[in-house]
């Protein structure tokens, strides 16, 4: 995809990362998961290969909350604030990056809703991209 370069903070600003590179992914995801821990209608993330990630403050801060029966999914946020941070997914080498994290405006857009059949019924509609019940195939 599109070759990026931007970094981002939490709310607070203490914790501050930076990366380049590829963006590999870039979803709106409805499932149950990401709404109960965005409080929104769905979490947008962007993938991208985890060496090209790099922390720049505030690790000290980050916390984070494994979901009990999840394989993967845990939250990763900021102690001060509570603003949701990048997370590693060391199975697949990824940093998942919360979108709403960035402060650079970017230049691409997401590419499919996943998850689409675990939406809420109040939750924004289809548009011009893609749905997938679950993961993409
Ligand atoms: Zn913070
Ligand atoms: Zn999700």
């Amino acid at each position: 995809m599109t070759v990026l370069e931007f970094k981002g903070s939490c709310l607070c600003g203490s914790v501050r990362y930076e990366l380049s590179g590829d963006a590999r992914r870039f979803y709106h995801c409805h499932c149950q998961r990401c709404r109960k821990a965005t409080g929104t209608g769905h979490a947008t993330n962007i993938m991208v290969k985890e060496e090209n990630f790099n922390w720049l403050s505030g690790t000290s801060l980050l916390k984070r909350y494994n979901v009990p029966d999840a394989e993967r999914f845990y939250t990763h946020f900021c102690s001060e604030c509570g603003s949701a941070m990048p997370r590693d997914v060391p199975e697949i080498g990824m940093m998942i990056i919360p979108a709403g994290s960035l402060d650079n405006v970017i230049d691409i857009k997401p590419e499919a809703r996943i998850f689409w059949d675990s939406r809420a019924s109040w939750s924004c509609g289809v548009d011009e991209i893609p749905t997938f019940p679950e993961y993409p195939d």
